[in-house]
């Protein structure tokens, strides 16, 4: 577990390293903003421990900055106690606000705590997204992204994608795929598929005649490519 100090005050930035390595972290120390922000956008930091009050690059400015690009746990930890500051920070997209002078204790207590939640929060995302190439499916928000870029599906063609993806290599007949998203109630039939597959084909294949995902199986349905 890796920490990043931004801090120009060399005995504050020395106390929290300290009790932090107690504790088991590494920390590396950026004594003002610039450096931080490069330390922070190149190396994958477990959490930021960000100032506010820095020379050159402001810590509001540095906490901005990192959040255009990356998701690490940030805490603020500032002389400046105003509310007015806090809400800025956290408006920013940090995670929490602490004010000098500060305990030690309580600043690792929470740098434990920001970290577990945030690995917990990824493990659960990356068990929710199916990804396959450059299309990921987001099971819980039922969205599908192509190349980074969002496509709207309906609610049957989402069932129908997903259906296929979580059984890759399998081929699936029409009326199969039919009682599978429909239902053997619902009103349509297999020609109700057809559409289905070619109106997905349209938002997430290149060339729709030459299908990457959802590939035809002549005389026996349709397979998806793993
Ligand atoms: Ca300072």
């Amino acid at each position: 577990m890796r920490i990043l100090i931004i801090e120009d005050e060399q005995s504050i930035a020395e106390l929290e390293r300290d009790y932090l390595q107690i504790s088991g972290f590494e920390c590396d120390i950026a004594g003002d903003g610039e450096k931080g922000l490069e330390l922070a956008l190149a190396t994958d930091y477990d959490l930021i421990i960000l100032d506010l009050m820095l020379p050159g690059l402001d810590g509001f400015e540095v906490c901005r900055r990192i959040r255009e690009k990356k998701e690490t746990p940030l805490i603020i930890l500032s002389a400046k106690s105003e509310e007015f500051d806090k809400v800025r920070g956290l408006g920013l997209g940090a995670d929490d606000y602490m004010t000098k002078p500060f305990s030690p204790g309580e600043l690792v207590a929470r740098v434990k705590n920001h970290i577990d939640r945030y690995s917990r929060l990824v493990g659960v995302h990356r068990s929710n997204v199916l990804k396959i190439r450059g299309l990921e499916i987001h099971r819980d928000a039922r969205k599908v992204m192509m190349n980074g870029r969002e496509r709207n599906l309906t609610a049957k063609e989402f069932d129908l994608l997903l259906f296929l993806a979580e059984n890759p290599n399998k081929v699936f007949s029409r009326d199969a795929l039919f009682d599978r998203i429909w239902g053997m109630d619902a009103l349509g039939d297999v020609a109700t598929v057809t559409v289905h597959v070619q109106r997905v084909r349209e938002k997430i294949e290149e060339d729709t005649q030459n299908p990457q995902y959802i590939e035809t199986v002549w005389g026996a349905g349709y397979r998806f490519r793993a």
